[in-house]
């Protein structure tokens, strides 16, 4: 889809054509098909509500193809061999964390149980739209990701099943929500397609200036989990341990890493990659390009406030503690803001700051206050180029 793809999609091509073997390229990898939707991919809308309304109105999800019954031979003088081990390629097999909130497996038949799972015997979809921003347990949302990103499992089908839950259980804004969900995976897709490389660059989509900090010694308390933010930490663990992060947990720690530590957005996506299991070229970079406030649809400098959020999808610091077993003593109200605790309240709760937590890395509202500084004389700049040139000057 972007660059890299694209080009190891032609070396494929070129080295088949060398063997002279005829290949044909399926598009397959969202609901709507680039050729059905009501614009050219160059008109894409730069607001996702739009693209959304537009979709929906004037485009529509072609039904899945059949599973064959049969293959064809395999032409004469072609082993079908074994499919190499992780060892065969000398990899290890990565342990599976038992804290992760599913133990996942790869492949088809896993997926499709999944989605039995989630769909079918728990009855998860019906309650999807209230329970999808949550962090503990496996249910919380559908975990349809690594599939998905790996093309074990067909957005398509997803849709076909949604459809069927809704004839035979019913319809609300649950199902509703899954399917919009995937549309936000479409969107990104075209977003790629539209932007090419600029989704990688410094200035993302929008290419604006921003003074980011390289601050190697943040951004490692930041992938470390040590920052001091419980909400940040926990979730930073977690994708270390196992390869999967939340949503709200990715959109807290995007927004922390940007609008608090003021790092390179980029750095950020770096270490995504470098982790997810269900890594996905356009929906890692382009929401990172959203949440650093430098893709489409920005609407000035938003940030996520750390403790409200912790406060609000994680009440009882349960999440929290699952990943920081030294915040295990604290009762739920103080869970949110360890930085607060007296010393008499650490002795008590056994969690000494700076020794079994650490101290917060920066402090929450002059960082944001710093940062959107940042931000605006970067927009500024962009507005007025002469501002552009004598900064440059001075600067
Ligand atoms: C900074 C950041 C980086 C991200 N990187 C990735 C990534 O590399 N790969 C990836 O698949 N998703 C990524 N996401 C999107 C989202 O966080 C995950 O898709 C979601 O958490 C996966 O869990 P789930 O399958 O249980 O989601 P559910 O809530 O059950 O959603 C169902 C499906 O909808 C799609 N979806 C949901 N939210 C989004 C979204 N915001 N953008 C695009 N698709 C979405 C996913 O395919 C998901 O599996 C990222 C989000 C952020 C904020």
């Amino acid at each position: 889809m972007t660059s890299e793809e694209t080009g190891v999609d032609q070396a494929v091509e070129k080295a088949l054509k060398e063997m002279r073997v005829s290949s044909e390229v399926y598009w397959g990898a969202t609901l709507h098909h680039p050729n059905d939707l009501p614009f050219e991919i160059s008109k894409l809308p730069e607001v996702f509500t739009q693209f959304r309304k537009a979709v929906e109105k004037e485009s529509q999800v072609f039904p899945t193809f059949a599973t064959p019954e049969q293959l064809p031979a395999l032409p004469d003088g072609v082993e079908p061999g074994q499919i190499p081990t992780l060892s065969d390629l000398g990899l290890e097999e990565n342990p599976i964390d038992p804290k992760g909130v599913l133990q996942f497996k790869g492949g088809e038949t896993a997926a499709f149980a999944r989605l039995q799972h989630y769909f079918w015997d728990a009855d998860c979809l019906q309650t999807y739209k209230e329970t999808r921003n949550g962090m503990l347990g496996a249910d919380y949302s559908s975990k349809f990701s690594p599939w998905l990103a790996n093309g074990s499992l067909s957005p398509r089908k997803v849709y076909e099943e949604v459809q069927a839950y809704e004839n035979q259980r019913r319809k609300n804004n649950s199902t509703y929500w899954m399917v919009f969900e995937l549309l936000w995976r479409d969107y990104f897709r075209l977003v790629c397609a539209k932007y090419g490389r600029k989704i990688f660059r410094k200035g993302g989509i929008r290419g604006l200036p921003i003074n980011w900090q390289a601050d190697w010694k943040r951004f490692d308390r930041w992938r470390e989990g040590e920052t001091g933010y419980p909400l940040v930490d926990a979730n930073m663990k977690e994708i270390a341990a196992t390869g999967f992060m939340s949503n709200r947990g990715r959109q807290n720690v995007a927004s922390f890493l940007t609008k608090n530590l003021g790092i390179d957005w980029r750095w950020g996506a770096e270490w995504f990659e470098s982790l997810l299991i269900d890594y996905d070229v356009c929906s890692n970079w382009g929401n990172w390009n959203y949440t650093a406030g430098v893709g489409n649809d920005a609407r000035g400098f938003r940030y996520f406030n750390i403790p409200k959020q912790s406060k609000d999808y994680d009440p009882e610091g349960k999440y929290a503690k699952h990943w920081l077993p030294a915040l295990e003593n604290l009762p739920a109200k103080k869970v949110h803001a360890p930085w607060k605790l007296q010393p008499e309240e650490q002795k008590r709760f056994d969690v000494r700051l700076g020794v079994d937590y650490p101290n917060p890395v920066v402090d929450l509202q002059k960082s944001v206050e710093a940062n959107e500084r940042r931000y605006q004389e970067a927009s500024d700049r962009k507005k007025n180029p002469r501002l552009k040139n004598s900064l440059r000057l001075t600067g």
